[in-house]
């Protein structure tokens, strides 16, 4: 199967990846910095300037994996989960795998990476100064380095979501209104501000300055920012939604059961096929004992069907992953995502009061979302 990321490996629990689109402005980037090296320095030999050009280019991304770091070893100290570093076509991107849930976590994992930006920038024109003695090539690489990563920190400032700026900028009104919806909404208006000025500094640069493919990819930026920020408010307008729908809303009372005791091969033959469901609950309606699945019954030689029975395969009551009755629709998801459940319990203590279904849960979502509206 063609995958369209090359995991490049993990660090402290994080994958690092990085997507195929990247390539793009890889190349991009080796091809204007080594252009422009050339141009300024021709007393440089070719291999000079390949090297030069090769290894700044590899640091400038090393660079935004370390912005991204930043953002997400802040997250984790704070019990924010991050699965993921992605480099891609427009930059880097942690996957922060839920929404924080305090203005404090939110402005201190925001402002993370701009802040290890500074640092860099500092740190790379400080040392470009005592490297002029040294070699001309390092004292420019060393240079360039630092200016991009101000550029980078500063960039990423602007306040509009999905920049870090936005996110400092909704985690303040967050903080200061005690209303997070507020701050998303300035924090979406801020990041649409940001797209059309950035799409008219695009248009300028490109009509006015004759400079073509940097005007366009400024304009290809805005859009992609104009597009995560129109998103994500509705990423967050339906998880606010979502969270006041709950698990008792949801839950099917009709829990398909069979007996302890059926074997295997009838269960499979009578009950999952002849139902065309997955799964069963095992026991009675008052006292249910465990859940078995396909995926169980996969896992069991066909041969050993006749003679084992449905208890012997099941996950037992107690290590299945369930939801209270109040757990709301945007945990179900998350915990479904999590664990790749196809069902779950809905259990108040030890009592099963139904079941959700994956497949079905989302149908039902979109019914109770509609007759609200
Ligand atoms: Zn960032």
């Amino acid at each position: 199967m063609f995958r369209s990321v090359l995991v490049l490996g993990t660090i402290r629990g994080i994958r690092i990846e990085i997507h195929i689109s990247w390539l793009v402005i890889f190349v991009l980037l080796l091809v204007s910095l080594g252009a422009g090296l050339n141009q300024a320095y021709s007393d440089w030999s070719p291999a000079t300037v390949l090297v030069t050009t090769v290894v700044t280019v590899l640091m400038f991304f090393a660079s935004i994996l370390a912005h991204e770091l930043g953002h997400s070893v802040v997250a984790i100290r704070r019990g924010v989960p991050v699965k993921a570093i992605t480099l891609f076509i427009f930059g880097g991107m942690a996957q922060i795998s839920k929404d924080s849930e305090s203005a404090n976590d939110e402005f201190w994992i925001a402002i993370a990476g701009p802040a290890v930006s500074f640092a860099l920038a500092a740190g790379f024109l400080m040392l470009s100064l005592p490297a002029a003695g040294i070699s001309e090539p390092l004292s420019v690489a060393l240079t360039w380095l630092g200016l991009i990563n101000l550029v980078v920190a500063i960039f990423n400032l602007i306040p509009g979501f999905p920049l870090d700026g936005g996110r400092v900028f909704r985690a303040l009104v967050w903080k200061f209104t005690g209303d997070a919806a507020r701050g998303m909404r300035a924090a979406v208006m801020g990041g649409r501000l940001v797209a059309y000025g950035l799409f008219a500094v695009g248009l300028w640069s490109m009509l006015a300055m004759g400079n073509l493919l940097g005007g366009l990819w400024i304009m290809i930026i805005a859009w992609f920012l104009l597009n995560m920020a129109e998103a994500s408010g509705r990423d967050f307008k339906l998880r606010k939604r979502l969270s006041s729908l709950h698990a008792r809303d949801l839950a099917d009372r009709d829990l398909p059961l069979v007996a302890p005791t059926l074997p295997v091969e009838q269960w499979v033959h009578d009950h999952m096929l002849a139902g065309g469901r997955r799964a069963h609950f095992v026991g009675d309606r008052d006292a249910v004992i465990g859940l078995v699945t396909l995926t169980d019954a996969r896992k069991l030689a066909r041969e050993r069907w006749s003679q084992t029975t449905v208890a012997d395969i099941m996950t037992p009551l107690e290590k299945l992953v369930r939801v209270a009755p109040d757990s709301s629709a945007e945990e179900i998801l998350q915990l479904i995502n999590q664990h790749s459940l196809n069902q779950l319990p809905v259990m108040d203590g030890d009592q099963v009061l139904g079941w959700i279904d994956r497949r079905r849960l989302l149908s039902t979502i979109e019914l109770h979302l509609e007759l609200k509206s």
